[in-house]
């Protein structure tokens, strides 16, 4: 065992036995045989423990085209629109919050409706949020102690896939949740049209993520905890696909990452490509329909008399 990896059970029912599932380079990638959940074994000392996040990753959050995407008003459109549905006003916390801009967006778009708190590891991108005017905690979210404060709503945007132990962090979500109050969760689908075209060359298997979600496992990780009030599935990217597929599974850098995003929400907001627009959200429609679109999201709601 190399000094720096480390062994894990099962993130979703933790038992200790798996089989290899697939191999990219140092990153070897199991299946329970128990609950058929796929992740990262063993997983990178620094991704377990959050250290990359707080050192070297934290610069990826401030590159100029990370942030001039991130805090596009396209950005988190989607997330948005399903927050609100559910979620019309009250406390929100976004736990893995990075430079803010979601919370950011929610204030600027619905202002008084929320009170909102970001909280991460990673301390630069925190800096930014504050000077955004997002409030925020910094360190390790499940040993903050919270006193008496208590959220109606809970946000994970693309966190748990990140997480060696995300149970862990639900477990100090419903902790923290009013009764009747929502947990959000956006993960990378494992069954996306992505993963089964392109395989190990598709540039979310890679060792930040140490856990591969299908519906199926992400509902065994999640109902021991909360009542499913909503599951769909969201998000296509054509242009990654095109990309992986021709770089054949070579490393892509955070800066290349960010370029991508950066061009693709120039795409998402520029006028004259509105009819391409509409056979993407068509595709996307049409993909997530099938189960096979990029992301799956989760409103989990406290059951009742379980919150504080
Ligand atoms: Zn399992």
């Amino acid at each position: 065992m190399k000094p720096d990896s480390i062994y894990r059970g099962c993130p979703v029912c933790r038992r200790e036995s798996a089989r290899p599932y697939l191999q990219k380079g140092g990153l070897h990638i199991v299946q329970c045989r128990r609950c058929g959940m796929v992740f990262a074994n063993p997983a990178s000392a620094e991704y377990v423990s959050g250290a990359y996040y707080a050192e070297a990753g934290s610069s990826y959050y401030l590159l100029e085209a990370k942030l001039e995407s991130d805090y596009a008003d396209v950005r988190f459109e989607r997330e948005l629109r399903l927050f609100r549905r559910f979620a019309q006003c009250g406390a929100v916390l976004d736990v893995g919050c990075s430079s803010g801009a979601f919370l950011y967006q929610l204030q600027r778009r619905f202002g008084s409706d929320y009170q909102v708190l970001g909280t991460d590891v990673s301390g630069p991108p925190l800096d930014f949020a504050e000077k955004k005017g997002v409030a925020v905690i910094r360190g390790d979210f499940p040993e903050h102690d919270f006193g008496d404060r208590r959220f109606d709503a809970i946000t994970f945007w693309a966190v748990l896939e990140h997480l060696a132990d995300p149970g862990r962090f639900l477990d100090k979500a419903k902790s923290l949740l009013k009764a009747e109050g929502l947990v959000f969760v956006l993960v990378p689908n494992f069954r996306s049209l992505a993963t089964r075209l392109l395989g190990v060359r598709y540039r979310y298997i890679y060792p930040q993520h140490l856990n591969y979600f299908t519906r199926e496992t992400l509902s065994h990780l999640v109902e021991p905890r909360f009542t499913v009030v909503k599951c769909a599935q969201t998000h296509f990217n054509p242009i990654v696909i095109w990309q992986d597929w021709r770089n054949r599974g070579r490393t892509i850098s955070n800066q290349e990452r960010a370029k991508l995003l950066q061009k693709t929400t120039a795409y998402k907001q520029r006028k004259g490509l509105a009819p391409v627009r509409l056979v993407y959200r068509l595709a996307e429609k049409g993909l997530s329909g099938l189960g096979l679109a990029d992301n799956l999201v989760m409103v989990l709601r406290n059951r009742r008399g379980e919150g504080r």
